[in-house]
């Protein structure tokens, strides 16, 4: 009988598969540290929500850019220095007001417009919520402490692979005047997704 010759190899460590990846990119001209340092600069410095505050500010003073915003997201936010990525083809702005509240999602993963609105939250990529939203949103959004009235109208968006959405908050009345640096300074994450409404302060 022959001799066997197919020989089982172990797993490379970590270590030895990293080099080959960066060996690898290096052969392509390609500076992976390079590469590394740029992604950790896009997270932390430009894919925050701060831009979509401002987003939202500018929406709450300027008519003419709030309708700007409606009609084509991508061309409006751009007015601002936002950009989006290539694939990301529409920007769609959901207005809240005192009867309508919309909250998004992504059933199939994480998909946000996250260079306007920052990247998502864990909670956010989590099954339950994905799962949970879509079925029983007044049940999800109490849970997350938002308790809707309950003649509010809820409408939930799915985002897609290229349509990516973000919501508008309801400007709290006692900031009207306020300039547009003070407002956005308001403006959280949660709001342009949707889970929370931007508190007013209690009447004296
Ligand atoms: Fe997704």
């Amino acid at each position: 009988m022959p001799e066997e010759t197919t020989t089982h190899q172990a797993t490379a460590s970590v270590i030895q598969r990293v080099a080959a990846v960066e060996a690898a990119l290096h052969e392509r001209g390609k500076n992976p540290g390079e590469f590394i340092e740029q992604a950790n600069h896009l997270i932390e410095e430009q894919w925050i929500p701060h831009h979509g505050a401002r987003v939202v500010a500018k929406a709450w003073t300027d008519t003419a850019f709030r309708q700007r915003l409606f009609a084509n997201g991508i061309r409006a936010v751009a007015e601002l220095g936002i950009a989006m990525p290539k694939h990301h083809r529409h920007l769609v702005v959901l207005e809240n007001t005192s009867t309508l509240h919309n909250v998004i999602c992504c059933t199939l993963c994480s998909c946000t417009a996250f260079t306007v609105i920052g990247l998502p939250p864990d909670w956010y990529k989590d099954l339950e919520y994905r799962a949970r939203v879509v079925r029983e949103s007044r049940s999800v959004l109490r849970e997350m402490g938002l308790d809707l009235p309950i003649d509010m109208e809820v409408r939930v968006w799915d985002t897609t692979a290229d349509t990516r959405y973000m919501v508008l908050p309801v400007q709290p009345p006692h900031t009207l005047g306020w300039t547009q640096e003070q407002l956005a300074s308001i403006v959280t994450q949660d709001s342009m997704i949707g889970v929370a409404r931007l508190p007013s302060p209690a009447p004296q």
